[in-house]
């Protein structure tokens, strides 16, 4: 998800320069492992009538299935319009051909001046940690990015730091993906030690989906190397609806927490998931017992087999009118459009 960036590299290239003893096994890399990858699997897991089953295998073809365990238990069973199972199960709609939904909504390779590296919006820096993701959200705008074009070699990690060493106008490294939590903690380990290196560093920006999707992803090891930095901590979670939010999501929001993480979220307004008023109101409530600010509302980046999804910018601008008439000021997320060539999200 992460962050809107349809960039991808190899996260093996990252740190491989720095010499790191192995590290026992986390269980979350089992559960990374043992993601449901099976469009039957997942309609029989869930108890779906078996006329989902074709449309399922068709979406499969277009863009893999991938959902953890720890993700499944929170769908209720035997429903297709759940708002969990909606973002997961791929559709026969995905296959429709729909005018302005493309394969690379965000033109954003321009803006990539070194490999796993991209900088558009002044301070801010975004880094490439990891090619993959926990879990495959059906309108994901990287649904069709090639990651293997992107893979720099070791040395080219090296420009691509010596990039942010000579720009002091950077004051902020934000991991992207993929998802950047999928990587190893001892590849991050070293990754967050060369940028708390570069002295105008001020900031460190994690943008994952990890710790909703598979909460024991935040354990000992990721809270040593993200607690430990000099560098202050923002972490920005990827959640669409309060059903997302378990018991153990707030736990692992809480451990972060007390970690010193500054807790953010973004949403993605998606049609048959959270658009309607009463999902996010809901939604802010929730994030807000987690102990988690609502941030960003994205309408949906137009990639092709996601049409589906689309809510028009008029009903999104009623949505949170509407919102706004219920919320506190600080549960108000902002409405926004990632537009290719801006040099910021703009504000509907
Ligand atoms: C979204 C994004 C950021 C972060 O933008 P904020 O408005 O600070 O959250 C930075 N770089 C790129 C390339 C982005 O797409
Ligand atoms: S977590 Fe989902 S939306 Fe985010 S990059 Fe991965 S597939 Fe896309």
């Amino acid at each position: 998800m992460i962050t809107r960036t349809p960039i991808a590299v190899h996260c093996e290239e990252v740190v491989s320069d720095v010499a790191v003893a192995d590290t026992p096994e986390g269980d979350w890399q089992r559960q990374l492992r043992e993601v449901i990858r099976d469009p039957v699997t997942l309609c029989r897991r869930l108890a779906l009538n078996p006329e989902w089953i074709a449309g399922a295998r068709r979406g499969h073809a277009l863009f893999s299935v991938r959902v953890p365990e720890a993700y499944l238990s929170r769908i209720r069973r035997g429903d297709p319009g759940d708002p969990l199972l909606r973002q997961v199960l791929p559709l026969d709609a995905e296959s429709d051909v729909v005018a302005g939904f493309i394969d690379d909504p965000l033109e954003e390779r321009n803006h990539t001046p070194k490999p796993g590296l991209i900088h558009k919006y002044s301070g801010r820096a975004l880094l490439i940690a990891s090619p993959t993701c926990a879990i495959n959200c059906r309108y994901c705008f990287r649904r069709h990015f090639p990651y293997a074009d992107n893979a720099p070699s070791m040395r080219e990690w090296d420009k691509t730091l010596d990039y942010l060493r000579n720009d002091n106008s950077i004051q902020e490294a934000i991991l992207s993906g993929g998802d950047p939590l999928a990587s190893p903690d001892r590849r991050l380990a070293a990754l967050v030690r060369q940028l708390e290196a570069i002295p105008h560093l001020k900031r460190l920006r994690v943008h994952t989906r990890l710790p909703v999707v598979i909460p024991d992803r935040v354990d000992d090891a990721l809270l040593e190397w993200l607690g430990g930095t000099r560098l202050q901590k923002v972490m920005v979670l990827h959640i669409n609806h309060a059903q997302e939010i378990d018991d153990a999501v707030v736990a692992a929001c809480e451990r972060l927490k007390a970690a010193g993480v500054t807790l953010l979220n973004q949403s993605v307004l998606l049609r048959g998931v959270n658009d309607d008023v009463e999902a996010l109101a809901a939604l802010s409530e929730r994030l807000f017992e987690a102990g988690v600010l609502p941030y960003y509302l994205h309408v949906l980046d137009p990639v092709s087999g996601a049409a589906h999804f689309d809510v028009s910018d008029a009903e999104a601008r009623q949505l949170i009118e509407a919102l706004r008439q219920r919320l506190a000021g600080f549960l108000m997320p902002r409405l926004v459009r990632e537009v290719p060539g801006e040099r910021s999200k703009t504000p509907l």
